[in-house]
């Protein structure tokens, strides 16, 4: 904490890991004499730049731009890159720290980075968010590579804004290296179901989950997800594809309710084309209701899906979901749930699985979309979502087997922090003392 001061969301990621791989290394001394705690902590790398950029009616505007290179014990940097108001040093790191242990879950070679900026898009215009993106990337574009750092999306960066940055690295570099980003349109070198990965990866996280207790299913079930933007339309989409009816789901004004099951046409309508506010949902589905200001856990279900953000989901919200009958929880944003409602979580039996292994499907995907840009090749939408499938069943795999390995059966924080954690030790042991 004094050596990282006011770095809230860092501290809280590294406590929740900290606090689990305790009996990782009782078992494996060799990690305390390399001294991994400290090394794993420190980022390889952080750059911080400034990025200057022209509204519409030609006011200047600096916004602040961050890159960290956390960890390339497994492969190159790759995390996703956010633009919203709140990022700060903070919200990179601890989204960079996250980002190396899920990296190393999906059994892909990959380390761990991540970045941004506290640019704001909404409500700026294509052309605003395009000089925007172009002068991001001015800087950007030194650090990274496909042998180096590989950005993707995250909050307020989806295929518009991988357009742009893609586009002005060509411009710089003069190179049309596929590779440098993930994410990127199906016209010039995406791949199929990368789009979807993250929401269809958390859902068929939960599925395995309920098939490993008793061999449930999502069929008939009711579920609730937080958010509307890239993983939580995808995971509504594939929940629906289940059998499972997604009953309400939310932005940052409000959440709406649609006991019929949300419309996922109308939602993808409202927020990926018209980049509304969820609101304008019930104005095509007069039986819906929206709720200002609420969160969206009010509404009973039994399965939640937080999609949103860092702590929406908070010890009272916890004991409303747990009132309600939720008996199980699947986090597909980053660390949504506040380390009290975890706890309450597991006083009350609930199932949970930690962001790092059930949302590790958008990164698995781009994984797969490099290997596809490396090859010159493109797969189908069937066999990328098969390969999807099969990665987030390893993943549950191993952090089921690594909880029961360490006396703590159905414990898919521990499983997920001591396996994560121990691929990366094991590499970082071996590369010596760099
Ligand atoms: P988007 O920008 O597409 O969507 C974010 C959604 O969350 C929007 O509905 C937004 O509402 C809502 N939201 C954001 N901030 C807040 C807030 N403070 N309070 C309430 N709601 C909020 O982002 P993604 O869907 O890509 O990312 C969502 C989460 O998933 C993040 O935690 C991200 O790190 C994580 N994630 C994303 C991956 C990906 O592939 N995209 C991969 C792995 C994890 P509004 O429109 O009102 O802002």
């Amino acid at each position: 904490v004094r050596r990282n001061p006011g770095e809230a969301e860092f501290h809280q990621s590294v406590r929740e890991v900290l606090d689990s791989v305790v009996p990782a290394l009782e078992r494996h001394p060799e990690y305390a004499e390399a001294k991994i705690i400290e090394r794993i902590c420190e980022p390889e790398r952080q750059i911080i730049f400034r990025v200057p950029w022209e509204d519409d009616r030609g006011e200047v505007h600096i916004n602040r731009g961050f890159r960290v290179e956390f960890n390339s014990a497994l492969g190159p940097y790759k995390g996703g890159l956010r633009f919203h108001p709140s990022v700060y040093l903070g919200i990179v790191k601890f989204l960079g720290f996250e980002q190396l242990f899920k990296n190393a879950l999906t059994g892909m070679p990959i380390g761990g980075g991540k970045g941004g900026s506290d640019f704001d898009p909404k409500g700026r215009s294509d052309r605003e968010v395009m000089r925007f993106c172009q002068s991001f990337m001015t800087e950007l574009y030194r650090h990274i590579g496909e042998y180096t750092d590989v950005p993707a999306g995250d909050i307020g960066v989806g295929g518009r804004e991988i357009g742009y940055l893609f586009g002005q690295y060509k411009r710089i570099t003069n190179r049309y290296e596929s590779g440098v980003l993930t994410g990127k349109g199906l016209s010039y070198g995406g791949a199929q179901v990368r789009l979807e990965a993250t929401g269809y990866g958390a859902v068929f996280f939960a599925e395995e989950m309920l098939r490993a207790d008793g061999g449930d299913s999502l069929d008939g079930k009711r579920v609730v997800v937080s958010g509307s933007g890239n993983v939580a339309i995808y995971a509504i989409e594939k929940v629906h594809q289940l059998g499972g009816t997604v009953v309400a789901c939310s932005d940052s004004s409000g959440y709406i309710h649609d006991d019929k099951g949300i419309n996922v046409d109308v939602l993808k309508q409202v927020k990926e084309v018209r980049r509304a506010r969820i609101d304008e949902y019930v104005d095509a589905r007069r039986h819906a209701t929206f709720v200002a200001g609420r969160p969206v856990w009010d509404v009973p279900c039994q399965v939640a899906i937080p999609c949103a953000t860092q702590n929406e989901l908070t010890a009272a919200d916890a004991l409303t979901l747990i009132a309600g009958g939720c008996t199980i929880v699947v986090e597909g944003a980053n660390m949504p749930t506040t380390p009290e409602a975890v706890r309450g979580f597991a006083e009350a039996g609930v199932r949970f699985a930690p962001g790092k292994a059930a949302n590790a499907g958008g990164v698995a995907a781009s994984a797969l979309e490099m290997q596809q840009n490396a090859s010159r090749d493109s797969w189908t939408f069937t066999h990328s979502e098969q390969r999807l499938r099969e990665i987030m069943r390893t993943i549950h795999a191993r952090c089921h087997a690594t909880a029961d390995e360490y006396g703590m059966p159905g414990n898919y924080v521990a499983g997920a922090n001591i396996e994560g954690f121990r691929l990366v030790a094991e590499a970082m042991l071996a590369h010596g003392l760099i």
